[in-house]
């Protein structure tokens, strides 16, 4: 048996020129943080992870020099507890899953008990264009070979939010699956807006179910469980959410009042790949749609596929998210710490069979982007 013998963690920033601005931000974004994980064990392997920050973690990495690294349940519980004392340590379990893979000898999809490396994909959109070019962009998506798009809303007037989902549909027609994300629950730390109530809520989702929106995402704060539970009761369009939402009790209220259709945790911000792989068997179980959040880089998008791969497969999670919105979100930007981007095929994605998550750093870029901190700006 081996043990683990360190971890690093560090932060790297690649500047962002022209600059990316984000829905979901109201400052558009100069830089692109990523921090990596290594954790190390005796033998000379290293798994990788990467999410969250990660700030003040070294004050803890004493609870897991010297373990089994193959203990991940006990290290999922300890990053548990961590996670209240000092942020979201989630990166530090992908790390541990990719180590627990090579020391194996065996992809984390496989190691989860998935049966196939297949997954479809959406293209998930990120910026704000005029009605004319978020049609362009749908075409865009279209010859890529994606088959589904999520837009995102926000815009000034619900009306020209809702005017790019006709326009898309007027123009492309059936050819594209679309998701809308309303992302009521997320706020930049300076942004105080009001998520929407369930009557706002109701109407919009009214509005996407007459235009065949296959799933509206995050349309209340994720805490509003009355506020989900009547507004499932009220529409007819699947009603998606979760992605930042952390603990298993919470999750467990979701799925006890009937809250979602479509559940989007990601493991590199919640619990974890240890504590969604259970997760994603309860929401199948209960016959909804399990679909992890992946909007971040590459190695979290990495993570999170195998996530999906390894527990519900392709039936379970119907459409996986691909961040993909060139030029301002390229596959260059997105994945710019791995020695190669993560392609998407006609749109589906083929996992491979290389042990722990298959991925290889862009050790010379990792250097040149190097930090003290991970900020946007
Ligand atoms: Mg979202």
């Amino acid at each position: 048996m081996s043990e683990i013998v360190a971890i690093e963690i560090t932060h790297h920033q690649l500047l962002l020129d022209p600059p990316f601005p984000a829905s979901w931000d109201p400052k558009p974004r100069t830089k692109f943080p990523v921090t990596i994980v290594r954790v190390r064990d005796s033998e000379g392997h290293e798994g990788i992870g990467s999410g969250d920050v990660m700030y003040g973690f070294a004050d803890y990495a004493q609870y897991f020099i010297g373990e089994d690294p193959l203990a991940l349940a006990q290290h999922a519980a300890r990053l548990a507890n961590i996670e209240f004392h000092a942020g979201r340590p989630w990166p530090l379990d992908v790390a541990l899953w990719d180590l627990a893979g090579k020391i194996q000898d065996r992809p984390v999809w496989q190691l989860l008990g998935g049966t196939s490396p297949h997954l479809r994909l959406y293209a998930s959109s990120a910026v704000h264009r005029p009605v004319s070019d978020m049609v362009s962009a749908a075409q865009r998506v279209i010859d890529g070979g994606f088959q589904a798009m999520k837009v995102r809303f926000g815009r000034p007037s619900i009306d020209d939010d809702l005017a790019v989902v006709s326009a898309i549909r007027d123009a492309h027609g059936d050819a594209l699956t679309l998701m809308v994300d309303c992302n009521q629950a997320w706020r930049m730390p300076w942004d105080t807006t009001r998520p929407w109530d369930v009557d706002m809520a109701a109407s919009v989702a009214a509005r996407l179910h007459d235009e065949g929106v296959f799933w509206i995402e995050e349309p209340l704060h994720r805490g509003d469980y009355v506020g989900y539970e009547e507004l499932r009761k009220r529409v007819g369009i699947k009603v998606a959410g979760g992605e930042m939402t952390r603990e298993p009790y919470e999750f467990r209220e979701l799925l006890q009042r009937n809250c979602l259709d479509v559940f989007q945790p990601d493991c590199v911000c919640s619990q974890g790949i240890t504590g969604l792989a259970t997760l994603a068997r309860e929401v199948a179980a209960a016959g909804h749609i399990f679909t992890p959040h992946t909007w971040g880089n590459g190695i979290g998008m990495l993570a999170n596929l195998h996530l999906a791969a390894g527990t519900v497969g392709q039936a379970g999670s119907q459409w996986v998210e691909y961040p993909f919105d060139p030029p301002e979100w390229s596959v260059a930007r997105r994945d710019y710490p791995l020695a190669a981007p993560l392609e998407a095929n006609n749109g589906w994605i083929e996992l491979s069979d290389e042990p722990g998550l298959g991925l290889r750093l862009d050790e010379t870029v990792l250097a040149a982007t190097l930090s003290a901190e991970a900020t946007f700006s």
